[in-house]
C-alpha cells in the first residue's frame, strides 16, 4: 500500500540535507557550548552559525534570537515572559481566538493566576482577525497582543503588519507565532513590525524539539526568562543548548529560504489540483477560510455528511489531519473553525489536507482516489445507519 504523507502542518519529514548536517555534530561533536575550553568554543561557533541562520528565515538579528525546545516554549516565553517583566499599568493581553493551544492556554493560565487580564480577539468567517475589531480592543492598558502569522488549521493569513501598527500605536508589544508562515512564504520581523517572534524547526523540515524566539532588541527587553538557570542564550532561556537540533534547524532555515519561493509556487498547484478534483469528484464539498489569503500548502475541507474521523481513517495510508493535530485523540471540535462560526457539524466533517517539499503529483493522485472513495463509503454508511435507524 502506497503511504502519502499530506500533514505537513502537523510535522514535516526531515530533509535528508538537513540530517546530513547534523550528522558530524551528532556523532563526532562533543563539549559543552558554553564552556570556555576548545571543545565548547567550537561548539558555541557551531550554535551561533545556526542562530545566524535562524535568524535569516525571518530576517531578525542573530544576537536577538533564542534557541528554545520549539515553538509551544518560545510561545510560553513571550506571554508569561512579558507578563512576568511588566507591570500593573499594562494588565491586558489580547490573544486571538484561533492561536495554537500554546498561546490561548498560556494566556489562560496566566489568566487564571491573576497576572493578566486575558482577552479573546474573535476572527471573521474567514478565519483572521480584523484589524477594526481590535482597534475597538485596544487600549494604553494592553501589554501585549498575540496574532499568528498564519493558522495551521485553515493556511489563513492574518494581517500583521497592520496589527503590528496598531499594536504599537499604544505601545505595546506584539508577538506573531509564525511558526506555520516562516519557510512557507517570506516572513521579514522588520517588515511586519513584530517585537517577538516564534518558530519552530519540524515545521520546515529540520529537526523536532527545537524552535526559537526571535526578537527585536525592543522586544527581548520587556521579557523575563521562564525557565531559571545557568542564563544561556542573554539570560533568556537556561540550559545547555540542544546543539545538533540548532544546528538541524539552522540547515532547515537556509534551505527553506533558498527554496522558498520556486517551492510554494509547486506545491500550490498541487493544493489546487488536490482542491478542484475532490471537488469534481465529491458532491457538496467546500473549503473553510478565506482562500485568497493563505499558506500555499494548505486546504481545509468540510465534506458535508462525511464524519471527518470515519473519512480519514478510511483513506488507507494517506495522512491527514482533523482538527488539530496537538490535540488530536480528544473528540472536540476545533475551537478554530468553530470560532469562525463553523457549526459543530461542519467542524467534526472537515478535513486538513497539508502539503510540502516531498509531495508528488503522484501523491495528489492516489489522496484524490483514496479520498473520494471514502467520503464516498462514509456517506453511504451514514445514510444507511440513518435509514435504518428510522425505518
Ligand atoms: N504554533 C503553531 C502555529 C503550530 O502549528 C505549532 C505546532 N502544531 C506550534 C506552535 C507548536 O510547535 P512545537 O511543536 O515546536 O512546540
Amino acid at each position: 500500500m502506497i503511504e502519502v504523507y499530506l500533514d505537513y502542518n502537523g510535522s514535516g519529514p526531515l530533509d535528508p540535507r538537513v540530517l546530513e548536517e547534523m550528522m558530524p555534530v551528532l556523532s563526532g561533536g562533543v563539549g559543552n557550548a558554553s564552556s570556555v575550553h576548545r571543545f565548547g568554543r567550537r561548539q558555541a561557533a557551531t550554535v551561533d552559525a545556526a542562530r545566524e541562520q535562524v535568524a535569516a528565515l525571518v530576517g531578525g538579528r542573530t544576537g536577538n534570537t533564542i534557541f528554545t525546545a520549539g515553538a509551544t516554549e518560545a510561545n510560553n516565553l513571550a506571554l508569561r515572559g512579558a507578563v512576568e517583566a511588566g507591570d500593573e499599568s499594562r494588565p491586558r493581553v489580547l490573544v486571538s481566538a484561533v492561536e495554537h493551544a500554546s498561546v490561548r492556554q498560556t494566556a489562560r493560565w496566566l489568566g487564571s493566576q491573576g497576572l493578566a487580564k486575558v482577552e479573546v480577539i474573535p476572527v471573521t468567517g474567514g478565519g483572521f482577525v480584523d484589524p477594526a475589531v481590535l482597534e475597538a480592543m485596544m487600549g494604553p492598558d494592553v501589554l501585549l497582543v498575540s496574532v499568528m502569522a498564519a493558522n495551521s488549521e485553515t493556511g489563513v493569513l492574518n494581517p500583521v503588519a497592520e496589527i503590528a501598527d496598531q499594536v504599537h500605536a499604544y505601545d505595546a508589544l506584539f508577538h506573531c507565532d509564525a511558526t506555520q508562515m516562516a519557510g512557507r512564504m517570506a516572513f521579514d520581523i522588520d517588515r511586519t513590525g513584530a517585537d517577538l517572534v516564534s518558530l519552530s524547526g519540524h515545521k520546515i523540515c529540520g529537526p523536532g524539539g527545537v524552535g526559537a524566539l526571535v526578537g527585536t532588541r525592543h522586544g527581548l527587553r520587556r521579557v523575563q526568562p521562564i525557565i531559571h538557570g545557568g542564563g544561556h542564550e542573554r539570560g533568556l532561556r537556561s540550559g545547555s543548548v540542544n546543539v545538533p537540533g540548532a544546528v538541524g534547524f539552522g540547515a532547515a532555515a537556509r534551505i527553506a529560504v533558498e527554496e522558498r519561493e520556486v517551492e510554494s509556487a509547486r506545491v500550490a498547484g498541487l493544493r489546487d489540483k488536490l482542491v478542484a478534483e475532490l471537488k469534481a469528484g465529491v458532491q457538496e464539498v467546500h473549503e473553510n477560510g478565506d482562500v485568497s489569503r493563505r499558506l500555499p500548502n494548505t486546504a481545509n475541507i468540510h465534506f458535508a455528511g462525511g464524519d471527518a474521523e470515519a473519512v480519514a481513517a478510511n483513506m488507507d495510508s494517506v495522512a491527514v489531519s482533523t482538527g488539530s493535530a496537538c490535540s488530536s485523540g480528544s473528540i472536540e471540535p476545533s475551537e478554530v473553525l468553530l470560532a469562525m462560526g463553523c457549526t459543530r457539524t461542519v467542524a467534526f466533517e472537515s478535513v486538513r489536507f497539508s502539503l510540502g517539499r516531498f509531495t508528488t503529483p503522484g501523491d495528489i493522485e492516489v489522496a484524490v482516489e483514496r479520498c473520494v472513495s471514502a467520503v464516498g463509503y462514509v456517506r453511504d454508511m451514514t445514510e444507511e445507519g440513518l435509514s435504518r435507524a428510522v425505518g
